[in-house]
């Protein structure tokens, strides 16, 4: 099944539409309120904030044929569920929200005193008092993990074992921007070690943000693929790198035959994307990155098995006794 977060479902439920696999309808981004405290800042405000005007551009993204979105944020990120419980029964879109921590410039500083598995304990307990559906955006700030990424990394793996939850995290690739230190192309790779040898299983993990790493030789992909993870085009539209190239690593995979393991969503957060503000809307991934995968000869029923059937299947899980 899959759990939105205001019911459980059968992944057939969902099979009329597009599932966003990380979007964001609920966020203070890239200051949180914590954040903001902390550097004697204004609290921060999103055009988030406004939940009347995230049910319509919802409601506008169902009619364009989304079914299902998944939220990327949780209370370190200022997720707020009740905003996102609205949204579900307003929009009739259906909503998985998440559970986890960003990275670490977010978490809580208790994070620091804990054990793997004490975190492990309360993400299990939080996932099943909310009614969560997944543990994301679980992410790390630079190229290599912090121990205590890496600790987060590790009770995540664990809650997952627990919990059967589905896994999805971000990298910090930077596309054809240069930073000093360089973030390492394997990144993705090392999260996904981390995730297994914490146990849990590749099928349930989808590595995030890999679509802003450029490697036009899908190298890296093709590695997440073959150890039979997702691999997350999360960040469609946003220009970290262009879609161009993004399309044309999505021909090499499905040339590769990872049709199965690709993952379109589009993390919406930025206000010019907004339908309000003349953007696309969190359609995008569908009317403007799908478009251009159908442009460049990918076939429709490809695209449907990305779209739809791939993110249920990421999605599904058997929930534990
Ligand atoms: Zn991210
Ligand atoms: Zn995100």
């Amino acid at each position: 099944m899959i759990r939105t977060l205001l019911k459980d479902l059968a992944p057939t439920a969902l099979a009329s539409g597009a599932v966003l696999f990380h979007e964001h309808l609920s966020i203070h981004y890239p200051l949180t309120n914590a954040l903001a405290l902390k550097q004697g800042a204004a609290q921060p405000t999103h055009f988030s904030d406004d939940v009347n005007l995230m049910i319509e551009e919802t409601r506008s993204a169902g009619k364009e044929g989304v079914s299902c979105i998944v939220d990327g944020g949780h209370p370190d990120m200022d997720r707020n569920l009740a905003a996102l419980k609205r949204i579900a029964a307003e929009s009739g879109v259906h909503i998985v929200a998440s559970g986890g921590y960003y990275m670490e410039r977010t978490y809580p500083p208790e994070i620091a005193m804990k054990s793997a598995d004490q975190i492990a304990d309360e993400l299990v307990r939080d996932a099943k008092v909310e009614h969560l559906g997944a543990y994301g955006e679980i992410g790390q700030q630079g190229g290599e993990l912090t121990p205590d990424e890496r600790k987060v990394f590790m009770a995540v793996g664990k809650a997952h074992v627990r919990a059967g939850l589905p896994i999805f995290t971000h990298n910090a690739y930077t596309g054809t921007r240069m930073v000093n230190p360089p973030v390492p192309r394997e990144a993705a790779l090392r999260q996904l070690d981390v995730l297994e040898a914490a146990g849990a299983k590749p099928q349930h993990i989808a590595i995030g943000h890999v679509c802003c790493l450029d490697d036009p030789a899908v190298d890296i992909a093709r590695q997440v693929a073959r150890r039979g993870a997702f691999v997350g085009f999360d960040r469609v539209t946003i220009q970290i790198l262009p879609d161009s190239k993004r399309v044309a690593m999505i021909l090499s995979l499905l040339e590769a035959g990872y049709v199965e393991n690709l993952l379109l969503s589009s993390d919406f957060s930025i206000a010019r994307s907004l339908k309000k503000n003349g953007g696309a809307g969190l359609a995008q991934t569908i009317t403007v990155f799908g478009k251009m995968l159908l442009d460049a000869g990918v076939k429709q029923e490809t695209l449907h098995t990305i779209l739809v059937d791939n993110p249920r299947r990421f999605l599904a899980f058997v929930p534990r006794p």
